[in-house]
């Protein structure tokens, strides 16, 4: 058995947000790493400076800290397999690229785009799709078609080249997924991948196989999207004569509909975000919301990215995971090879089953200070009460807000529908023997307080819903909320008072 250590890369391109797909790859990278004792590393993969977009990365970083996910390496965490950034590596790469024209992998190829251009057209009217590889690499402008001395020439008078890979003509590859299990393929469709442009840059193709071998990544888990390089890259590492690490390739994460990818634009579009934190486009300005602003708890996002996808086997109905009992229970065998549907109402589930989960006192300094936002002031003592009240019903910390600002502050409308049902013609007068009841209350407790209140009202004969009702509305605003008697007490006597002659004299 080999005690290689595990090592794996999340190799994101800083060209805009991290999309929660993308967090993601980015969070079985982890459990993979950390399940087997092994380095989670970053790697940004900035080669094309033309996509490069100011604070993407610094955006990826935070959204992995948000998750509880941090790299072990990577930009600011430099251990021995560093730099971390593929413009800061830009220097490395040339040199294996002419390692495989030495070996006769590679070549250089003087094709301009436009020539290139005019090669494709000319196909595409005879409905044909142009392919640069073994079938005409004879034919075209290149080091294995020209005479070594003018190559020769061509490069020392400066002509732009680019390097490209010489894909083997006729062979059967067998490519082994983690995940997919045995691929076989045909060289023939193989293209020569440039892997080395004319700016001096190296594709992403070089730039990933050197450097996943450089920093010495035993597993490569990454997107589905990158399954049709496979073949390529196993060829670059035969090349190479290195050992190739693992692959795994991730399903796709689809809309809610099932229909096609999940994208960038459908949380807009379906109102859920797809970012894991607030993104505002350098550019347009525009700005898009993520799971923290919408007040998700991250426990609440990496439980449902973990099931998207995963399953811990053994027909297991457990849907409920903390990272750690998910770094224990994960494994590449039980990612599924199909496609996983995003639903948003799971998320809320998950993050309602973590609002419960929190205990009372965090939640109530938030809630101080989410209503101190709101330039109101409360205790924490009366906050962690409330929280006691409205917990069940809640999902977010907006939520006791949202559902009982009453709580800390008189309503300042009455529900329409409510007060013409609850407010009749002598309920003013029926209220005001109310307000002399609670005056008597001795301690305003809410059981004191519903003992009075309901044995008056026995006493008296009348329906409870005539003296409940306009109650409730005095104190809400509306025929919502939890025992009114709860919300009386919490409230106080005076403020209860204050609130049925505020009804009385608006109803
Ligand atoms: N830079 C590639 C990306 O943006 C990395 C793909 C890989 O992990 O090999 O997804």
């Amino acid at each position: 058995m080999s005690t290689e250590k595990v090592r794996v890369r999340f190799a994101p391109s800083p060209t805009g947000p991290l999309h929660i797909g993308g967090v993601r790859t980015a969070l079985f990278n982890y459990l993979f790493a950390k399940k087997h004792g092994g380095d989670f590393i970053l790697r940004v993969e900035d080669t094309d400076q033309a996509r490069f977009v100011e604070g993407a990365e610094e955006y990826i970083i935070e959204s992995l800290n948000w998750c509880n996910i941090p790299f072990d390496e990577g930009p600011g965490k430099e251990k021995d397999a560093g730099p971390y950034r593929q413009s800061e590596r830009k220097s490395l790469y040339r040199e294996y690229a002419e390692m495989l024209i030495a070996s006769g992998n590679a070549y250089y190829a003087f094709d301009t785009s436009e020539e290139l251009d005019k090669h494709r057209e000319n196909h595409e009217a005879k409905g044909k799709t142009f392919i640069y590889n073994w079938h005409n690499r004879q034919k075209l402008k290149n080091s294995l078609s020209l005479p070594e001395a003018e190559v020769k020439q061509k490069i020392e008078a400066g002509e732009a080249y680019v390097i490209r890979f010489k894909a083997p003509e006729d062979e059967t590859l067998h490519l082994k997924d983690e995940i997919r299990g045995e691929m076989t393929i045909d060289t023939k469709i193989l293209d020569d991948k440039v892997l080395f442009k004319s700016d001096g840059m190296p594709t992403y193709h070089l730039a990933n196989i050197v450097d996943d071998h450089l920093m010495k990544i035993t597993h490569v888990i990454r997107g589905e999207e990158w399954l049709p390089s496979l073949a390529l890259h196993v060829l670059l590492y035969r090349a190479f004569d290195w050992k190739a690490p693992k692959f795994a390739h991730l399903p796709l994460i689809l809309k809610p509909q099932g229909k096609g990818k999940l994208s960038k634009r459908d949380g807009d579009k379906m109102g859920f975000p797809v970012f894991p934190l607030e993104w505002k486009d350098p550019k347009s300005g525009d700005v898009s919301t993520g799971y923290r602003e919408e007040g998700y708890f991250p426990e609440a996002v990496v439980n449902m990215l973990a099931l998207l996808g995963w399953n811990a086997g053994g027909g297991t109905e457990k849907e409920i995971y903390t990272l750690e009992e998910l770094t224990r229970a994960f494994s590449l065998e039980h990612v599924s090879k199909g496609g996983s549907k995003f639903d948003p109402e799971k998320t809320r589930w998950f993050q309602h089953h973590y609002m419960q989960e929190t205990n009372n006192e965090e939640l109530a300094k938030d809630l101080v200070g989410l209503l101190q936002e709101k330039g109101i002031s409360t205790s924490q003592e009366y906050a962690q009460h409330i929280i006691s009240l409205l917990k069940e019903r809640t999902t977010f910390l907006s939520d006791f807000w949202e559902q009982g600002s009453y709580f800390f502050t008189a309503p300042e409308k009455y529900d329409e529908k409510a007060a013409k049902k609850a407010w009749k013609e002598d309920t003013a007068g029926i209220m005001e023997k109310v307000i002399s009841i609670l005056e008597e209350v001795e301690d305003f407790s809410a059981g004191n307080v519903q003992e009075s209140v309901k044995s008056w009202i026995t006493s008296e004969g009348i329906g409870f819903g005539k003296v409940m009702q306009p109650f409730r509305l005095s104190l809400v605003g509306a025929m919502q909320g939890p025992d009114v008697f709860d919300i009386a007490a919490a409230i106080g006597r005076e403020e209860t008072i204050s609130r049925i002659r505020k009804a009385q004299s608006e109803l």
